[in-house]
Formats: structure tokens, C-alpha cells, sequence
């Protein structure tokens, strides 16, 4: 029986790990909890998982929901409070499904532990990509990636050697704005952008697949999971979502992985690895697919896919900027305060603007982050 710590219960990934979760009561157990402020959700969870212990970033919420429970779960609140829960609460897998820089923190704390890491939460990698992995390394920890590009890498990988490794090929849906002109972007509006064609996920992510900055954090993401330099991995749009990813070898031959767009089964891959359990999920059927098709991305219109390229190429904390910026940009855009078309500008903005580490430690990691959260909030 494996205890599962998941940071982000009640989020897009986090839901669906515990609909994971319930299917194999005689496999896991979920220990802990956590969630920023959406205490009624978790209460259900509560209710239904009987966790030891919760985590509610927002301190009146958490105080709201120790008064109104019945059971013995304990509830911790604030940064404190998720710290301590990676630090020294008793669980084997810890499933990463904040979303941003928020879950960089705990997340090292439970690497340090040498814990598993189901690791949906991208950011993490991409702000910390070279610390993480050699906190990995260092302390017998190991991160299965959920996200299902590169849980499709993972699995093609196996078996073989990264040395006949001629590229990756990240597939991408090219998101709601796949067929649109690159003038459409100033007046698109948020509901447009949260349509995304393929998959259901937190609003932060789908954002950042309209402007297909998610496949950019996706690049570096895939660059620290499999230590493949930036020039090694490839974008191709593949509007279906059928192929998640595919590995080219050096005698060319590709080995694809294949599924429903469903984030349940890369979550269960994770927490089975290097076990398959039988599931109930549905099945790819292949003859009502009937059509897969592959071109190649415009880096012109979606210009945060060229900057990510651009910021793992020049390292430091330009990943970390390039993040931050991001995020208040999202943010922001999501709230009606700037244009779709602003969110690349913004990026930009802050690369010229804040200064760049090379080789940076935890501590300039924070600062540069905070930093440039700073100054994007200034633009307008
Ligand atoms: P959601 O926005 O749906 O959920 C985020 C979760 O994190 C919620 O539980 C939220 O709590 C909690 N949270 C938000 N901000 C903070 C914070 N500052 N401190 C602590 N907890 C916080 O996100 P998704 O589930 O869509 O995405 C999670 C991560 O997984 C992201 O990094 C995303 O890129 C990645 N991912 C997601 C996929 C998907 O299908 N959704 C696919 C692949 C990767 P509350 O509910 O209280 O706000
Ligand atoms: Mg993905």
C-alpha cells in the first residue's frame, strides 16, 4: 500500500488523481492534502479519503475548516504549513499538481526526502530544472513525469539507450487558436482562449496553450527530465492529441505512444511505475480516429514558444523570468487588465529587463522570481 501526498487536491490534476486514486483502495492510500483556498471541495475530500492531515494555503480558510469538520484530520495552513507537510509528514508519493511556482518548494523538500515525485506541476522544472535534478540524483529520488508529453517519452524510452537518442518529438495541439491569424490576437477574448478543442484543465494551463507557452515550458521541462540539449527536441502540431509524444532514434526509426486525451492514465502511470495496472478507462478506438495529421508550429504567431526556446538556450534564471513573467501576464489576461497579444510582450519586457544569473542557488531563484513579478505587475 503506497501513501499518496497530493499538493493541489483540488485542482484539474489533482481531481483527477483521486479519481485514480479511488479505483485502487487496496493500493493507495492518500495521507495528505493541500489546496490554496477552495475549502468546500476539500471538505468533500475529506470526507471521502479521511486524510491524516490537510494543507490550506489561505490561514481564515483554514481556520474555517477546522471548525466545520468532524474527523481527526489535522489542518495546517500557509507556506509553513506545505513546507512541514514535504518535510516530515509520513507519505511515499507526493503528486505535484499546484500550478506555477508555488510548488517548487515542497517539492524539493520531498525530493531531499527521496521521495517519488508524480510531477505534473511544470513550472517546477523549469524554474529549478538543474537543482532539481541534481537533488534527484543526489538523494535517490525519482520524478515520473505525469504530464503527457513526456510521460509518452518516458515510456517510449524505456528499454533504450539516451545515446541512440537522434531527438524528441513533443506533439502539441496547436490549442483554440490553432487556424487563427496572428492579428486575431489583440481582440481575443479570455472566454475564446479557455476554449481549448482537446483537453478540460485548469484555467492557468489553458491559457499558456493559446499561446502555446505551455508546449515552451514543455520544451524545458523535457530538456531536464531526459538531458537532451534544446536543439534535440522537437514541436510538430498534431491537432488530434492521439500521439502524446514520439522519440526519434539515430536509425531514424520513431516509437510513439498513444491514447484518449485523458490526463487519468499518465496520472496512474506514475503512481504504477514500473507496474500497468488494469483500469476501466476507455479505450483508444483507432478505425473512429481515422485521421492523424502533423505540420510544423508558426514560431512568428506564437511567439512564447520561440522565447521559451530562446531562455533555455541562454539559461540562468532567464527560465525563471520567462516564468514569472508569465504567469502575472496569464493572470492579468485572465482578469480582462491587458490583451492576449500583450502576454509575449510582457515576456519580452522582463528578459531585457531583469538582470540575468548564470548558475543560480535556490535563494536567487526566489529573488528573481519575485523580482520580476514585481516589475510585470508595473506594466500595463
Ligand atoms: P488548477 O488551477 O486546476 O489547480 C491548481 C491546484 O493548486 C488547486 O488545487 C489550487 O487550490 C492549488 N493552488 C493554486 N495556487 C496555489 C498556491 N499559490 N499555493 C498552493 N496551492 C495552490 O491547475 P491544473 O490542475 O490544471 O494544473 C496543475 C499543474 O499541472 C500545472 O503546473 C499544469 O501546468 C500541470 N498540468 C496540468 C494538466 C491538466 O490537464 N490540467 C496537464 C499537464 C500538466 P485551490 O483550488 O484552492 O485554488
Ligand atoms: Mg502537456
Amino acid at each position: 500500500m503506497k501513501k499518496v501526498l497530493i499538493l493541489g487536491s483540488t485542482g484539474s490534476i489533482g481531481v483527477n488523481a483521486l479519481n485514480v486514486i479511488r479505483k485502487f483502495p487496496d493500493k493507495f492510500k492518500v495521507t495528505g492534502l493541500t489546496v490554496n483556498s477552495n475549502i468546500s471541495v476539500l471538505k468533500e475530500q475529506i470526507e471521502e479519503f479521511n486524510p491524516e492531515f490537510v494543507v490550506v494555503k489561505d490561514q481564515n480558510k483554514a481556520d474555517e475548516l477546522a471548525k466545520s469538520i468532524r474527523s481527526k484530520t489535522e489542518v495546517l495552513f500557509g507556506n509553513p504549513g506545505l513546507i512541514e507537510a514535504a518535510q516530515s509528514r509520513d507519505f511515499d508519493i507526493l503528486i505535484g499538481a499546484v500550478v506555477g511556482f508555488a510548488g517548487l518548494i515542497p517539492t524539493l523538500e520531498a525530493i531531499k526526502r527521496g521521495k517519488r515525485i508524480a510531477l505534473a506541476n511544470k513550472e517546477t522544472l523549469v524554474v529549478a530544472g538543474e537543482i532539481v535534478t541534481r537533488l534527484v540524483a543526489e538523494n535517490g529520488s525519482e520524478i515520473i513525469p505525469v504530464d503527457s508529453e513526456h510521460s509518452a517519452i518516458y515510456q517510449c524510452l524505456i528499454g533504450e539507450n539516451l545515446k541512440e537518442v537522434e531527438k524528441l518529438i513533443l506533439t502539441a495541439s496547436g490549442g483554440p487558436f490553432l487556424n487563427k491569424e496572428k492579428s486575431f490576437f489583440d481582440n481575443a477574448t479570455v472566454d475564446e482562449a479557455l476554449n481549448h478543442p482537446n483537453w478540460k484543465m485548469g484555467s492557468k494551463i489553458t491559457i499558456d496553450s493559446a499561446t502555446m507557452m505551455n508546449k515552451g515550458l514543455e520544451v524545458i521541462e523535457a530538456h531536464w527530465l531526459f538531458g537532451l540539449p534544446f536543439d534535440k527536441i522537437d514541436v510538430v502540431i498534431h491537432p488530434q492529441s492521439i500521439i502524446h509524444s514520439m522519440v526519434q532514434f539515430v536509425d531514424g526509426s520513431i516509437k510513439a505512444q498513444l491514447g484518449l486525451p485523458d490526463m487519468k492514465l499518465p496520472i496512474q502511470y506514475a503512481l504504477s511505475f514500473p507496474e500497468r495496472f488494469e483500469n476501466d478507462f476507455m479505450r483508444t478506438n483507432l478505425p473512429l480516429i481515422n485521421n492523424l495529421t502533423f505540420f510544423e508550429p508558426d514560431f512568428d504567431k506564437f511567439e512564447c514558444l520561440k522565447l521559451a526556446y530562446q531562455v533555455l538556450e541562454t539559461g540562468g534564471t532567464a527560465p525563471c523570468i520567462l516564468n514569472a513573467a508569465n504567469e502575472v501576464a496569464v493572470d492579468k489576461f485572465l482578469k480582462g487588465l491587458i490583451k492576449f497579444s500583450d502576454i509575449p510582450k510582457f515576456i519580452n519586457k522582463a528578459l531585457n529587463k531583469i538582470e540575468n544569473h548564470s548558475n543560480p542557488d535556490i535563494e536567487t531563484i526566489i529573488e528573481c522570481d519575485k523580482l520580476t513579478r514585481k516589475f510585470v505587475n508595473t506594466l500595463n
